[in-house]
């Protein structure tokens, strides 16, 4: 059976150029870059290689970037590593619709005696930039908000917000790990003052990851150890990921107009198709600003996990809107944040495309998928009560 990839928020596929240059750093090229002799020093030279074409990627220099073990890491690096920094201000600012690298953290913050405000969003998942005013306040440690949102692909105006959020001369921090590789990112023209990034969202393996810091940024490193990342993450480098990472940056900024046209164009044909031939469907979230690659859509009265399950059978790979919690499936907290109906945030798809998808696997699911539907909704007594209520049985 064909695999058809369609889960690229969730993880991506190595690129075959990024697995080339990593081999020679498992085997020959395995020396520490922090050792004297030349052995290391070649691993060096490799490592600030990597770290400039980070840096080009992102419009930073060099020593801006910092090489962590994931999203998650860069995510709680820059938030907990802030705080260190202004152990007298207690007040953090977040939205309701973070990844739980984000989320949980706040949740850990409340817990540990913090004030903290979660922005919310509205039905298309929008913010409202005045609940953001009028939330900073002298206290504020730091606000940390998403570029991009993993479920439903919405693009937060992150330059606007840092504009709000600098005026006030607060720190501001945001998890670009959906954006990065999407949509271009420029860090010299930005306002935020520090940006995380994840290896395996674009094509780099899991397990590497990046903190963006600006220059004078303050901040207390949360790994501590050795002098490593000149002093702000402790422990020996990732060096064949690190090397990974790099190429994995420099094919995506190749990439990036790929992104906006081809896979943009195969996005919005794969949903209009749906939406033109399966009834009772919605797209979730900001249609006009989000990103070029994802998709969530809500099929009424029918369960996501189903829909998930047969499509698997058919060797196409998606993900739900809903989170296995205590036995039952709860639609996602994005969903919920931005009210989306119960009756069709269960029935929530996200496709989330990649270059390496193609016109064909669309229509291969376009074919696919309102039969899939159809069968579910025969059986579903929610759509039989629908139907009754619109007079159409
Ligand atoms: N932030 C966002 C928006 C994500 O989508 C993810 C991963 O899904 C992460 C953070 C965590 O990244 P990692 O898996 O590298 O820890």
């Amino acid at each position: 059976m064909k695999t058809i990839y369609l889960d690229n928020n969730a993880t991506t596929k190595v690129a075959p150029e990024v697995v080339e240059v990593m081999l020679p750093y498992f085997s020959e090229l395995y020396g520490n870059p922090s050792s004297m002799h030349f052995f290391g020093g070649q691993v060096q030279r490799k490592v600030d290689e990597a770290r400039a074409k980070v840096a080009d990627f992102l419009g930073a220099e060099p020593s801006e970037i910092v090489f962590t073990s994931c999203g998650t890491e860069s995510d709680n690096a820059a938030i907990l590593g802030t705080l260190d920094s202004y152990p007298e201000k207690r007040h953090f600012i977040t939205t309701r619709v973070e990844h739980p690298a984000v989320n949980n953290v706040s949740t850990y913050l409340a817990r540990k005696g913090y004030r903290v405000t979660e922005l919310s969003v509205d039905r298309e998942g929008r913010l409202d930039l005045d609940e953001l005013r009028e939330s900073l306040t002298d206290e504020t440690v730091l606000v940390s908000v998403m570029y991009a949102n993993n479920e439903t692909g919405v693009i937060f105006p992150i330059e606007e917000i840092g504009e709000i959020v600098k005026a006030r001369g607060i720190p501001f921090h945001t998890d670009a790990v959906q954006a990065a590789g999407k949509i271009s990112l420029n860090m010299k023209k930005s306002k935020v003052d520090m940006l995380s990034i994840s290896g395996h969202k674009l094509h780099a393996p899991k397990g590497i990851g990046v903190l963006y810091i600006r220059k004078g940024t303050k901040f207390s490193p949360f790994l501590i150890g050795g002098h490593q990342e000149k002093g702000r993450r402790g422990g020996t480098e990732n060096v064949p990921y690190i090397v990974g990472l790099g190429k994995a940056c420099e094919l995506a900024k190749a990439h990036l107009d790929e992104e906006n046209t081809r896979i943009k164009a195969l996005r919005d044909y794969l949903e209009a198709k749906i939406l033109e031939k399966i009834p009772n469907t919605l797209v979730n979230g900001d249609r006009l600003n989000r990103l070029p690659n994802t998709v969530s859509v809500s099929f009424e009265y029918v369960e996501g996990e189903s829909i998930l399950l047969l499509l698997s059978d058919l060797g196409i790979c998606a993900s739900s809107g809903s989170a296995c919690t205590s036995g039952s499936l709860e639609p996602s907290h994005v969903l919920r944040a931005m009210g989306v109906p119960f009756t069709a945030a269960h029935g929530s798809i996200r496709f989330s495309l990649s270059i390496y998808n193609t016109k064909e696997e669309m229509d291969y699911i376009i074919e696919h998928l309102p039969p899939i539907i159809q069968r579910l909704r025969d059986i579903s007594p929610f759509w039989k009560d629908y139907l009754k209520v619109q007079g159409k049985t």
